[in-house]
């Protein structure tokens, strides 16, 4: 191995923002001698060849983790259960099998039971997005400064972990180590539920179009353009993710929806105070961010 080099060979399946990512970190750090890349869909494959991501587009996914030492699954949540299915017959003794998943929990129930013994699994989150999904998205930026999170289950080896952590870092991330459950219960607040208040913000501004005609995005201020932005996610990641995170999700809209209305009675019967004082909090929480 180069002396850059964390691993020989790393696999990444599915082609998306967050591989694509990987491999332009990878190959700009130097972390792995040789990355080869698989997608499900044919045109995914064809346009990784054309414009040079990873060294190597395999046609399968078998063929895409012979002798691997690291396979990173990087497909919507709902798909690792399937892609590890297929996979775990043709991993290599000693390899680890890792995750980019938005959620962990699920992703540890379905893609565990497919691994064979002496393979490693260490499920992770990198913290990091844009809206936009496909080969084409990525950049090697794209975890710089970012958090990591690794979810190893006890009883994983140190050693794997420890030298996944040092993949993560030489990318630019901050790596920290989480319980499953409490991932999922976190990103329920951080990102899932305000994914999901983005999109009924932008379907209830598109039911008002008629009314509005093309008002709201020609005056779309700052915050509606926000809203539009992360409501144009992609639509199969963000559906695996409520259908995987159901309980954590549903948890924290119960709890948004009693604010929600707190807030809407505040304001039917004028009291001032109420949203003072509550604006006041929150403003106090986005100062202690920056
Ligand atoms: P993406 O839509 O850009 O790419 C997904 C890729 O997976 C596509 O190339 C698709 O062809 C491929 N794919 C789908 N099903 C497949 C299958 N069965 N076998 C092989 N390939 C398959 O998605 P992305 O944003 O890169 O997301 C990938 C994973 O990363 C998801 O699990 C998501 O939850 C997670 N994630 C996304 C973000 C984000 O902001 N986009 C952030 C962190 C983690």
């Amino acid at each position: 191995m180069s002396d850059t080099a964390v691993y020989g060979k790393v696999a990444l399946i599915g082609l998306g923002l967050i591989a694509s990512s990987m491999f332009w970190a990878t190959r700009r750090a130097g972390l792995a001698d040789h990355v080869a890349g698989y997608a499900r869909s044919e045109e995914t494959r064809e346009t990784a060849r054309r414009i040079g991501l990873c060294h190597e587009v395999c046609d399968s996914a078998e063929e895409v983790v012979a002798d691997a030492d690291l396979v990173v699954l990087a497909v919507p949540v709902g798909a690792m259960g399937a892609v590890a299915q297929a996979i775990g017959p043709h991993l290599k003794p000693g390899a680890t099998v890792t995750d980019v998943g938005s959620v962990k929990r699920r992703v540890i129930d379905d893609v565990g039971p497919h691994l064979p013994e002496g393979v490693h699994f260490v499920p992770g989150h990198p913290l990091a997005g844009t809206e936009h999904s496909g080969p084409e998205s990525g950049f090697a930026t794209l975890f710089e400064n970012r958090w990591c999170l690794l979810v190893p289950e006890a009883g994983t080896d140190p050693m794997a972990v420890a030298r996944l952590r040092r993949y993560w870092e030489g990318m630019g991330a901050l790596v920290e180590e989480m319980e499953p459950d409490h991932h999922d219960l976190v990103l329920a607040v951080t990102s899932h539920t305000p994914h999901l208040i983005a999109y009924t913000m932008v379907g209830v501004a598109d039911d008002l179009r008629r009314v509005t005609d093309s008002e709201v995005i020609k005056y779309s201020a700052a915050g509606f353009r926000d809203f539009t932005r992360i409501a144009a996610s992609d639509p199969t990641m963000w559906r695996d993710v409520f259908l995987t995170n159901k309980d954590a999700t549903l948890e924290i809209l119960g709890r948004f929806t009693e604010e929600l209305f707190a807030l809407q009675r505040a304001i039917r019967t004028g009291n001032g105070d109420a949203l003072f004082d509550y604006f006041t909090r929150t403003r106090a929480i986005r100062r202690g961010i920056i």
